[in-house]
């Protein structure tokens, strides 16, 4: 029998990553071996592996370089609409696999690495993620500019360099403890900061109305100083930038005329201004009204739409020349897409530009703006909704406060003619709340001030326009579209799942890696036993791979032979944990009671993060954990049931963990769950879901077909009864033995013996005011999880349907996404166009 292969000789063998020639291989060596000796100062008998993850990303960065400046000087020639993502969340993860990958160099560099006595891989782990976000809504943004530069669109991500980015995540007892993300401690090779393009953000101040309009004066000034990123198609010679502001002191800060005499504190006091890009606000779906997040919030549309607008007077239909710029043409060359309400400030924010510097007329520059910007909502929890004190916008945003008024005042105008009389319906499209403290309603804002407004599913589109939205839909229903949500190929499946992409490609050739519909060329190979042996046999290297992390790591030994089922998200009531937990202990229970029964055996993995100040979530963290102290340790149930609770889930924890799954746990409550991407992720890598009907699930078994998903429980109308009804948590307590025994072990400290009270707080919501209805699904749950368990007992059963949803995951890619976004909302067309390579540099020593 031959040698089982290294990791590294498995990864020589694989194909779609693009083999690069000999001569590239010696290239790279030299340059690798260049940057260790000048950037990094180093020689081998002294390096560190964090050197040598230094030195190769900087040989692959020089790769970049041609490529992203002439991508640029190609946008300044042609001069195509921009389209500009704003977004307080960038979750990218790492950058130099990805950038290897979409620039074709991944064999040609693990090649060189092994030639030098390197590993790749081992090279790769040394990068910090870049975590600038809580989750989906920030990895969303993340996967948009990787399809936006593979469909050569002319697009910028706007955002903050947080110097902390999403917390590290400890466990420790069984609880959370967060830890600062020092992201930036060792520096970042991919971002290059651009201290000429540094530009002002005002604060504070008041208004002084003048004949020649409104002028906001005395204000604070903090400088935006913008680093950018580039951002690379895939294998296109596309270069985009993503640029991140990061906030500094003037010089002259707090140095004004009369306080001279302080200088030592006013250096020091550089901080207060500098904090506005510390960190990032830890909260997925959820609003906290704090004045630093609101200043982070301005700080990025202010700095990005100076930007925005000195690009587009020194462009052609700019003239090239301040003088004669007509704002007219903006709306055709700028396109701003809002990533939920949280850069809604550019809608006020244009219009001040527009009216009080620009000294357009309020409808022209109302007409702009609308026409220019447009919309995501990404939630419809009212807790998540961001409604900002009136009194706090007085203060920090006193011309904005005006502008929003004026606006508002224009809108009410127009609905009052719509609907005379109707003060009720006045007050509920109002963007001002009544009440104490009084609110701006942003998302109030950013429909009347976009002039497209989208949902991230088909199901969330329509609860949008039938709830948060329904009086503003029935005047205007054409403004309101859907995109449904999608993820980049690359990252998702060709960087974190080679085997399986190879395997792909083997049968239907390279081309879905772009068109990702292709992937239905596999339902041909249903009847090929080989391909379904293959299929299987790449999950299972997949999950001893996973597994050997997991041992290495964390000193947990697993059962790889099991079912691995895995709900890896941030933690919330709403997406329901604890139904998961539910089903942990039923399983256990089940066991304990007939320990002679066949069982067919399982891993259950639970990952992600609570916002720190969320109490419930960080409860079931506990709660996981605890179950698994339990389980884990009862020799009655060996190796058929482990409980593991995946510590500080991320991107790159992501990219390892759902190659390995067998089952993907999507359970919110329906109605609840705007889309999703995770669930994506696990369909395209090559596990079934078992989820309610609800954000995009609704869609994956749309194009799977409903047979081959394991869909359970309430349907949005369900609920919507039950809400009618009433739902009362007792009535499941009573009537179901298996949740009852549960429930009582939880409250009678069966999982917390020395404290039986711990878990009072969540058994409490549970029987009294769960908002989610989790026993209103245990029961239908419960009967799903076990045709799971059926299913599994026939490998060959459970891999064709693998392959269906494999087969049927087409629609789920970024591309797709933004292709629409692109034709339906921007007004441009997606392209194949390959900008020319960038073999020789077009300048000499004579110049
Ligand atoms: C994709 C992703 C998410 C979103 O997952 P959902 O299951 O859709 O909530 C969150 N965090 C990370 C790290 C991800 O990669």
């Amino acid at each position: 029998m031959a040698k089982p292969l290294s990791d590294q000789e498995k990864r020589r063998q694989i194909s779609v990553r693009g083999i690069a020639g000999l001569g590239d291989v010696a290239e790279i060596k030299t340059n690798f071996n260049r940057h260790l000796h000048f950037t990094l100062v180093k020689d081998r008998n002294v390096a560190t592996p964090r050197d040598y993850f230094f030195a190769l990303a900087h040989t692959v960065r020089d790769h970049l370089v041609g490529r992203w400046i002439r991508t640029q000087q190609y946008y300044y020639e042609k001069d195509p609409k921009r389209i500009h993502y704003l977004s307080l969340e960038f979750y990218m993860g790492r950058t130099l696999q990805n950038t290897m990958i979409n620039l074709g160099l991944q064999n040609a560099c693990d090649e060189a690495i092994y030639q030098l006595g390197l590993d790749l891989e081992e090279l790769e782990e040394i990068e910090e993620d870049a975590g600038l976000g809580n989750g989906g809504l920030g990895r969303l943004a993340a996967c948009f500019l990787d399809s936006m530069a593979t469909l050569g669109l002319a697009a910028y991500g706007y955002g903050i360099r947080y110097e902390f980015g999403i917390f590290n995540q400890k466990i420790t007892n069984g609880w959370q403890v967060e830890e600062a993300d020092d992201w930036l401690r060792y520096g970042n090779p991919w971002e290059k900061a651009r201290p000429e393009y540094m530009l002002p953000v005002h604060f504070y101040g008041r208004v002084e109305h003048t004949p020649e309009g409104a002028k906001w004066v005395g204000t604070q000034v903090v400088l935006a100083m913008p680093y950018d990123t580039p951002v690379p198609g895939y294998k296109n010679n596309t270069v985009n930038t993503m640029r991140l502001w990061s906030a500094k002191a003037p010089n002259d800060f707090n140095l004004s005329d009369f306080n001279v005499g302080d200088y030592i504190q006013s250096v020091l006091d550089r901080n207060l201004a500098e904090n506005i890009s510390r960190v990032l606000y830890p909260n997925d779906n959820f609003f906290e009204g704090k004045e630093l997040r609101l200043k982070q919030e301005y700080f990025v549309v202010a700095a990005t739409l100076q930007d925005i607008i000195r690009r587009f007077k020194s462009s052609k239909f700019g003239c090239r020349d301040p003088v004669r710029t007509s704002f007219e043409a903006f709306p055709d060359k700028v396109a701003i897409q809002l990533n939920d309400t949280h850069p809604a400030l550019a809608i006020p924010e244009l219009m001040r530009i527009l009216v009080d510097i620009e000294k357009l007329d309020w409808d022209k520059a109302w007409e702009i703006t609308t026409k220019t910007c447009a919309y995501t909502n990404h939630t419809v929890l009212p807790e998540a909704l961001e409604r900002w004190p009136v009194s706090m916008f007085e203060m920090l945003l006193p011309r904005h406060l005006q502008i929003i008024y004026e606006i508002n005042h224009h809108h009410l105008e127009r609905i009052k003619e719509l609907f005379p009389g109707d003060m009720d319906r006045l007050r509920r499209m109002s963007l001002i709340e009544e009440g104490d403290p009084k609110r701006i309603n942003m998302a109030h804002l950013c429909v009347v001030g976009s002039h497209a407004v989208n949902g991230v599913a088909q199901i969330h589109s329509d609860i949008v326009k039938s709830t948060v939205f329904k009086d503003f839909c029935d005047i205007e229903p054409a403004k309101f579209q859907n995109k449904t949500n999608g993820i980049t190929p690359r990252r998702w499946l060709l960087l974190c799942n080679p085997g399986l992409a190879d395997l792909i490609a083997e049968k239907i050739g390279e081309d879905f890696m772009t068109d990702m519909f292709q992937l239905r060329k596999l339902l041909d190979y249903l009847g090929d036993d080989a391909f379904i042996r293959d299929v299987a046999n790449v999950k299972q290297e997949n999950k001893q791979k996973f597994a050997s992390y997991l041992e290495k790591e964390y000193h947990v030994k697993i059962n790889s032979e099991s079912i691995f089922d895995i709900q890896v998200k941030r933690i919330h009531e709403y997406k329901r944990q604890i139904l998961n937990c539910l089903h942990i202990i039923t399983f256990y229970n089940r066991i304990k009671r007939d320990p002679n029964q066949f069982f067919v055996p399982r891993t259950i993995m639970i990952g992600g993060k609570a916002a720190p100040g969320y109490h419930m979530a960080k409860l079931i963290i506990k709660l996981i954990t605890a179950v698994g102290q339990v389980v884990n340790n009862d020799p009655v149930v060996g190796d058929r049931l482990k409980v593991i609770f995946l510590e500080n889930y991320r991107v790159s924890l992501a990219e390892k963990v759902i190659p390995a799954a067998d089952l993907s746990e999507q359970i919110s409550t329906a109605g609840t769950e705007a889309s999703g991407t995770g669930n994506m992720k696990f369909m395209l890598n090559g596990a079934l879901t078992i989820g309610t009907m609800d954000g995009a699930n609704v869609e994956m078994a749309e194009e799977a077909g409903e047979d081959n998903l394991f869909i359970f429980g309430m349907r949005v109308e369900d609920v919507e009864a039950m809400d009618k009804k009433g739902y009362n948590a007792k009535e499941y307590y009573d009537r179901l033995p298996e949740l009852r025994q549960v429930m009582d072990q939880i409250s009678n400290g069966f999982f917390s013996p020395k404290d039986p009270d711990m878990f009072k707080d969540m058994v409490n919501m549970l029987m009294n005011h769960d908002r989610f209805k989790v026993f209103a699904d245990y029961e239908a749950y419960i009967a799903c999880q076990d045709k799971v368990n059926e299913l599994y007992r026939n490998p060959k059963e459970w891999t064709k349907m693998v392959i269906k949803n494999i087969a049927a995951s087409g629609k789920f890619s970024s591309d797709r996404t933004i292709s629409e976004y692109a034709r339906e909302i921007w007004g441009v067309e997606p392209t194949d166009v390959k900008i020319p390579s960038p073999n020789e540099p077009r300048y000499s020593a004579d110049e």
